[in-house]
């Protein structure tokens, strides 16, 4: 049987799997990303990644091209990164060619969020669909836009940075991770909702801990996640808005507060979006338990050749 490697780069750890052309995980391992440090050089992340991917292909005959999903703006298909905003040093590198000589097998790599967008549709709740867009909720917020059954990027790989739409624009407004104030990610994140339950109680607790105590009756908890799910709901209408695409898919770990975020988003995005689009946008969560990035990248390995998904 044909495999691929599929990578999933996170701020904190780094996910590998063996993935059949079926979508099939056939085996997989998380380790700990050595480099979360923001000064690492070109050459430190790709020795650091190069001995991460042979330590775990290790004596795995038929693997056939790697696939990987990177946090950072690519220029169109050709594994070249333009830049990261977490890893300011690394500009204008091409990724996928150094990994590619070290590995000595075809490389494929592209951002992150748009890896988890063809995954999504490639092997999830997307399947089939011509135009969707779909949105982590994770450290940060990500999105992908497929247009047409392609992926899109956009110029120069910055299309669809759907979590830092401005949706407060007030003077107050909290600050983000980008440097600019009233972001969706400063909101609607999983580190979002943890540092302002953090700012609130003085506790500080994983996300999926605050949805627990918003269940159990904690009012601040409950009223962080309302917030989220409501400016979630504005932030897709905007969207919806420009490219009138009417299905959009959900992961990330901040997802696991659906029942919550799910019928304030609903309400807030039908009440935004204009008349002919009320009512008519899907929103439903991803089904494939946060494998949509490492799916997307092993779709993209076994497209190596082809001009992206065509
Ligand atoms: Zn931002």
């Amino acid at each position: 049987m044909i495999t691929v490697l599929a990578v999933d780069v996170g701020g904190t750890n780094i996910r590998l799997a063996i993935v059949s052309d079926k979508g099939e995980i056939l085996e997989a391992v998380s380790t700990p990303a050595h480099f979360s440090k923001r000064n690492i050089s070109a050459e430190e992340l790709l020795s650091t990644l190069a001995s991460a991917f042979l330590d775990f292909l290790d004596n795995k005959a038929n693997v056939a091209a790697i696939g990987i999903g990177f946090p950072g703006f690519f220029l169109g298909n050709s594994g070249v990164l333009s830049s990261s905003p977490n890893l300011p040093l690394l500009k204008e590198v091409d990724l996928g060619k150094a990994f590619s000589n070290t590995l000595e097998l075809p490389v494929v790599v592209q951002n992150d969020a748009l890896c988890a967008a063809i995954g999504e549709h490639r092997f999830g709740a997307g399947m089939g669909r011509p135009n969707m867009i779909h949105i982590t909720l994770g450290t940060g917020i990500g999105a992908g836009l497929i247009l047409n059954y392609l992926p899109y990027t956009g110029e120069d790989g910055t299309a669809m940075e759907f979590g830092h739409l401005c949706i407060n624009p007030d003077d107050h407004a909290r600050v983000c991770g980008c440097g600019n104030t009233g972001c969706l990610e400063a909101y609607a994140s999983a580190s979002a909702v943890v540092s302002q339950f953090e700012e609130k109680s003085g506790i500080r607790m994983e996300a999926k801990e605050i949805y627990q105590h918003s269940l159990n009756g904690n009012k601040q908890a409950k009223e962080i996640l309302l917030t989220a799910g409501a400016y979630l709901g504005a932030a897709i209408a905007e969207v919806v808005k420009i490219l009138d695409i009417r299905y959009i898919t959900i992961s990330g770990g901040l997802s696991g507060a659906w029942p919550i975020l799910y019928p304030i988003l609903m309400k807030h995005l039908n009440s935004r979006v204009i008349p002919p689009l009320k009512g008519k946008i899907t929103v439903v969560r991803s089904q494939l338990d946060d494998n949509s990035g490492l799916l997307g990248a092993a779709a993209l390995a076994f497209n190596i050749n082809q001009d992206f998904l065509k």
